[in-house]
């Protein structure tokens, strides 16, 4: 409803409409943009890569343990093509993990 965004100032606590600068009106901090939301298809795409990796595999052994094509591989890790909710279980599978593992955005828990 309103357009103008609420913002507390993290240093002097002032509660303040969102400065056109971004700097508080009576400190002058600024105020950090929020991060950015990773995108889920980055994340799915790294997680794939880091898994194929970690197990020594090249895009072919991914490929006939999932029975597709080596170049569906390819295509998945380079971007060109969005895998669906069922091929990321079917990735899942292969690398008999769990398919919401390849939804976390950390890399820690795959590629370790
Ligand atoms: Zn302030």
């Amino acid at each position: 409803m309103s357009e103008r965004e609420t913002v507390r100032c993290g240093t002097c606590h002032l509660n303040q409409f969102m400065p056109r600068n971004r700097h508080c009106r009576r400190c002058h901090s600024f105020f950090e943009l929020p991060a950015p939301v990773p995108d889920i298809t980055d994340v799915v795409r790294s997680n794939i890569i880091a898994g194929r990796k970690k197990r020594g595999w090249i895009q072919q052994e991914l490929a006939q343990s999932m029975s597709v094509c080596k170049s569906y591989i390819s295509k998945v890790e380079k971007g060109k093509v969005n895998p669906s909710l069922l091929s990321v279980e079917r990735f899942a599978h292969a690398f008999g993990i769990p398919a919401y593992v390849l939804l976390i955005p950390t890399n820690k828990e795959n590629t370790q």
